[in-house]
């Protein structure tokens, strides 16, 4: 084969974003078709930190409306291209202190409160007149050291800390467990942060979020309860670096 005939070859047996959505979908309807659940109740965020708007725009021709971002500035500039369309904004990075205001202004959830500071922020700077900012607590269920998230310790008073709030509205619980490629494994953390949750509501809250499952673990995390999967490169394909400027690049779509 020639060189040219190989590179033509690759590039189109590249997965498009409609390919790739078709798959996610898939995979989504499996697991709860197993886990006898409705798959509308399974909501799929595109995670897309990185990825173009160029990508963004295509999901939402296809009925993709949730993104999560994890920079501030990022999902700004990418707002700013995409006000024709109606998208619901998603906060799943880090949340720094000094960034609550203006997340609290630009985005609809955030599933990364892992402390009750930073609930009170965005209830106190969320704007009068917009509808309570929906709220997930990040609990770090495997106890690592270097990821953020509540311990299940602390959780139940934060919870009902941030069940006060007016300018929030404490809708679940979200996590990120270790990487594993046993599924059996995998589903280990995932049920754990449904028991924590169901824990949480037989005191008398009424959370029914559960934010969890990435591209590698969705099938376990539906399995266990996910209401929200975080969908990255199993829906854009492989994020570009963002060293290189490729955030800005319309490639890749
Ligand atoms: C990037 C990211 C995801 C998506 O990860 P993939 O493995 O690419 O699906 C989900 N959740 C959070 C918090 C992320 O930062």
């Amino acid at each position: 084969m020639s060189f040219k005939q190989d590179q033509a070859i690759s590039f189109y047996s590249l997965p498009t974003v409609q390919q790739r959505l078709e798959q996610v979908r898939a995979s989504i309807s499996r697991a709860a078709y197993r886990a006898r659940r409705a798959p509308e109740d399974i909501g799929l965020l595109g995670a897309s930190k990185s990825q173009p708007v160029a990508s963004i725009r295509a999901l939402a021709a296809l009925g993709v409306c949730d993104f999560g971002e994890n920079f501030v500035q990022e999902t700004l500039d990418k707002q700013a291209e995409l006000l024709d369309l109606a998208l619901t904004w998603h906060f799943i990075g880090r949340v720094q202190s000094n960034k609550t205001r203006s997340i609290a202004q630009h985005f609809d959830w955030v599933h990364s409160v892992d402390r009750l500071h930073i609930a009170q922020r965005l209830s106190a700077q969320r704007p009068a007149g917009r509808p309570p900012i929906d709220i997930c607590l990040q609990v770090n269920i495997q106890n690592e050291p270097s990821k953020a998230g509540l311990s299940l310790e602390a959780l139940p008073a934060v919870a009902h800390a941030a069940t006060e709030l007016k300018g929030v509205r404490l809708r679940g619980l979200m996590a990120i467990p270790k990487p594993s490629s046993d599924p059996q494994q995998q589903r280990r953390p995932f049920a754990q942060l449904r028991a924590a949750r169901d824990q949480l509501n037989a005191q008398g809250l009424t959370l029914d979020t559960l934010s969890m499952g990435m591209s590698a673990d969705i099938e376990a995390a539906i399995l266990e309860g996910a209401t929200w999967v975080r969908i990255g490169t199993a829906l854009f394909g492989p994020r570009p670096s963002r060293d290189t400027g490729a955030i800005a690049s319309t490639d890749g779509v």
